[in-house]
């Protein structure tokens, strides 16, 4: 393949185009170089599959949780990746202590690329796990209802944080949530893409109070999240798992955009209404 400013340039194919190239784009992640293609498939949208809605709730506790009570509880970082990346940025920040930051040493360089190759890896990790749970969501359900990821943004800067914690403490859990809020912001990217293919539809929610809110009563109290994991209801008792509830309110905030819409008379409405979630 030729490159403007570059000339002839070597790839390797990792998986078959299926239609016209539109255009290419180069990109580097962590010393590698990766080329992707804009296609021209040809394919128009599916047609609705007719198959059940869902909520999808993004844990904080697990990867990513569903209304029908699916927990996807997996780490993308093994304890000896976590050791290693820990030890890389040791030896790195030593060693700009050390020589300054404008100094070069080869030692550095060395382990800043490998930093670099690390989390690379896990990225990669990440964005297969998201691209493959984006498209088992679209076959499997006729409506994936989301968190609206702008909505949440401006209610969490408002709330402020809950614990009160200190300077740092909040500065990182600032950044933590601008890292999971850009990762979520890519798997809706993904999601909305394979929905076109799988004829399902993507409802956007606003998530505000989809966590303290209880599913059986609809009784909202932040008491009722005990922890991370656990949901029980200060008023009624009902207990589940605290990103399945939260999953579940999505999934009726999804159906009620919906039952006004164009969905309203469609079958994966009437197959699971809200109701029988609540049990
Ligand atoms: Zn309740």
């Amino acid at each position: 393949m030729r490159l403007p400013k570059f000339g002839p340039v070597r790839f390797r194919w990792t998986r078959p185009l299926g239609g016209a190239i539109r255009n290419a784009t180069v990109s580097r992640d962590g010393g590698r170089w990766y080329i992707s293609f804009c296609v021209e498939d040809g394919e128009a949208e599916a047609a609705a599959n007719g198959k059940p809605p869902v909520g999808v709730d993004r844990g904080v506790a697990v990867a990513v949780a569903t209304s029908d009570g699916g927990l996807d509880e997996r780490e993308f970082v093994t304890a000896g990746e976590a050791a290693r990346l820990k030890r890389l940025q040791q030896r790195l920040s030593r060693s700009l202590r050390v020589h300054g930051r404008t100094r070069g040493s080869k030692r550095r360089d060395a382990t800043r690329a490998q930093l670099g190759r690390l989390n690379a890896r896990i990225r990669a990790r990440r964005a297969d796990f998201a691209a493959q749970t984006a498209v088992r969501l679209v076959r499997e359900h006729g409506m994936v209802a989301v968190e609206d990821l702008r909505i949440k943004n401006m209610t969490a800067s408002a709330k402020g944080s809950v614990e009160q914690p200190g300077r740092n403490v909040r500065q990182k859990a600032g950044l933590n949530r601008a890292i999971l809020a850009k990762r979520w912001g890519g798997f809706l990217l993904k999601l909305e893409h394979a929905a076109r293919y799988h004829g399902a539809k993507i409802e956007k929610v606003n998530p505000a109070y989809t966590s303290q809110t209880c599913n059986a009563c609809k009784h909202v109290a932040s008491e009722s999240r005990k922890s991370q994991a656990v949901f029980r209801c200060v008023a009624c008792g009902h207990q589940d798992h605290a990103d399945v509830n939260a999953a579940k309110n999505i999934l009726a905030a999804g159906l009620a955009v919906t039952g006004r819409g164009d969905l309203a008379a469609g079958p994966s409405v009437k197959r699971q209404p809200p109701e029988r979630l609540a049990a």
